[in-house]
């Protein structure tokens, strides 16, 4: 349980006067037009610093550096346009695009670097770095909030350039509208390269590092914000000693809230089924005189973000180019670096915030697996004897052609590179000494074992039907329904919880929970997952019950007259049905 968790929830549970009149500016700021929350209507050359015109001819400052504050209300659903642009964000971009689209383009981020990384002071001479950024059909206010970001939080002289790749988008906002956007607003230090066809993040930031001109390149994926003072901790080390490579910490943007939260301090492992994943810091690693804010060795990287010497990458290979779309390119890099003379760390004190959605919302071209094509390559061009690992685990790939790898072959050979031993033995020994070291490992542990305190608890009554809100079958049923039956004091089964957490937790079993995609499910009990989002209810204003990640209400069916006693989600209207009492 973070402080941060702790700080969004409360702006949940107590819908101050402020956050209305925050959102009702916004909503008329914006218009009701179905592309609200679109690059906003602003002045030709106005300088991004002075602010934007409003739809009534005023003007609102735009807090560069600083931004808006995320609040839950900011899920919520007006009219259909609102759900529309919900609906069809989630199903092309796999995120809540509406939350995404009203945050625009700068918004605050707490602090989430120990106290100890506020100390720290680095060289001002640094070297300058050159931001590449690929993408394929990114949420343009996604794209745009990763550039701003950088633009906002990072010291102008350090910035070189910031290098955007298109990697043959299909969506409307990207082409034109894009165009112009960095054209009119992002003053020349923004270049936008469009490849000719799909070529994948892979040879896309190939594309990318062969246009950039800084001395070290940043990778970053097209859905992050990066926070404070977050490049001078990756630009010292590589200063030092040009073969080290540094990841920023991943912070955490949730897919259904855009809430950034801390990660845990962890480093990147793999199994040998040739899949990241992250593992517990060895506490040697975090034995140094700076203790856990000081660089962390790791054997691999998650991929997505992190910086590196430029005239390295180009002496270490780059990325092997027959590698398509997505996958295998961080473990393939990782093992390339260590095993061929230099190193990699996660540097705490750099936080870089990610959104996680949970699933990729887009396809490779001809629908092929390419994790394992890329998988295939990497073992048979670093794993030596150690590939037999992954392909009695995969045996259907034995067979399977993974094209020409003679250039990779000769490339380690150039390099005079460890064997996969060496690198097992040196970095990674954990991978042979534990005897679970192929188990999987959440892929973050957010949470402390702490258990979220109850701030409430009672029955909850329907204003309308003046019934109570009870599981429809037994209360320790996943996956079942709720619905309003005559309340009884006596009865544990209505008896619910409600926890800082914002869960609604029913006779200390399940949790009410709905679904992000299909949000006209009526909700059910599932099981307590305890990251938010489709569990994450708040309860205030006018009695209602909103649900955060789906930006509606709780509400009893009163028509027609055969379905009474049904539950449903609504768009929020205030209404007697919409309104509940937990009443103790
Ligand atoms: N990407 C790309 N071309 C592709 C697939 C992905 O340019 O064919 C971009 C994508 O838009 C993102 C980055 O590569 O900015 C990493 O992909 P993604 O975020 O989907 O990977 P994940 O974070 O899910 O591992
Ligand atoms: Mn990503």
């Amino acid at each position: 349980m973070t402080s941060v968790t702790l700080r969004y929830f409360c702006y949940g549970c107590l819908v101050t006067s402020a956050t209305w009149s925050f959102l009702l500016f916004l909503y008329f700021s914006m218009g009701a037009e179905p592309d609200r929350g679109r690059i906003p209507v602003r002045q030709r050359g106005q300088p991004i610093t002075e602010g934007v015109a409003d739809r009534r001819g005023g003007r609102r400052p735009l807090l560069p550096s600083k931004g808006v504050e995320l609040s839950p209300e900011m899920g919520m659903i007006f009219n259909e346009a609102d759900q529309e642009v919900r609906d069809s964000g989630y199903h092309r971009h796999a995120f809540n695009v509406l939350i995404s689209n009203r945050l625009g383009f700068h918004r605050q981020l707490p602090e989430t670097r120990d106290a100890q990384c506020r100390e720290k002071s680095y060289p001002v001479a640094l070297p300058s770095a050159s931001v590449v950024i690929c993408f394929f059909n990114e949420a343009l206010s996604a794209l745009l909030r990763t550039v701003h970001s950088v633009l906002d939080r990072t010291p102008a002289y350090l910035l070189h350039e910031i290098i955007l790749v298109d990697d043959h988008s299909e969506l409307e906002e990207l082409k034109d509208e894009l165009d112009r956007y960095v054209r009119a607003e992002l003053q020349g230090k923004v270049q936008l390269v469009r490849n000719q066809r799909r070529e994948g993040l892979i040879r896309g930031r190939m594309i990318g590092a062969s246009h950039a001109t800084g001395e070290v390149l940043v990778f970053l994926d097209s859905h992050c914000e990066v926070n404070q003072a977050w490049l001078q901790p990756l630009l010292a080390p590589i200063q030092k000693d040009h073969r080290t490579v540094v990841c920023p910490v991943i912070d955490i943007i949730s897919a259904d809230t855009l809430a950034y939260s801390p990660s845990p301090i962890v480093r990147g492992g793999f199994n040998w089924g040739l899949h990241f994943k992250w593992d517990p810091v060895p506490p040697s690693e975090l034995s140094g005189p700076e203790g856990a804010s000081g660089p962390i060795r790791s054997p691999t990287m998650a991929g997505g973000l992190f910086a590196m010497n430029r005239k390295y990458f180009n002496e270490l290979g780059q990325y092997d180019a027959g590698m398509d779309i997505w996958g295998g390119e961080n473990l393939e890099i990782s093992f390339r670096i260590w095993m061929c003379g230099g190193q990699l760390f996660i540097i705490p004190c750099s936080r870089v915030g990610h959104i996680f959605r949970k699933r990729r919302p887009y396809g490779s071209p001809g629908g092929h697996d390419t994790m394992a094509h890329n998988s295939l390559r990497l073992a048979h061009v670093w794993m030596d004897g150690y590939k037999e690992q992954y392909l009695s685990l995969r045996p259907e790939l034995r067979n399977r052609s993974y094209g020409d790898i003679g250039e990779r072959v000769a490339l380690r050979k150039r390099l005079q590179c460890h064997s996969f031993r060496w690198y097992l033995d040196t970095v990674y020994p954990e991978m042979q000494t534990a005897a679970n070291g192929n188990k999987q490992q959440p892929l973050f542990i957010n949470k402390g074992l702490k258990r979220p305190k109850v701030l409430q608890r009672g029955r909850l009554r329907n204003l309308a039907i003046r019934r109570c809100l009870v599981a429809q079958g037994r209360a320790s049923q996943k996956g079942g329904a709720v619905v309003l039956r005559p309340c009884d004091p006596r009865d544990p089964d209505q008896d619910w919880a409600y926890d800082e957490e914002g869960q609604l937790i029913l006779a200390g079993l399940l949790c009410l929970d709905v679904s992000e995609v299909r949000t006209f499910d009526p909700p059910r009990l599932m099981k307590c997952h305890g990251s938010g989002g489709s569990q994450q209810w708040s309860l205030g204003k006018s009695n209602r019950i909103y649900q955060v990640s789906v930006g509606q209400c709780l509400a009893a069916v009163s028509q027609p007259i055969g379905q009474k006693g049904y539950v449903s989600m609504a768009i929020c209207d205030g209404s007697q049905t919409q309104q509940w009492q937990l009443e103790a």
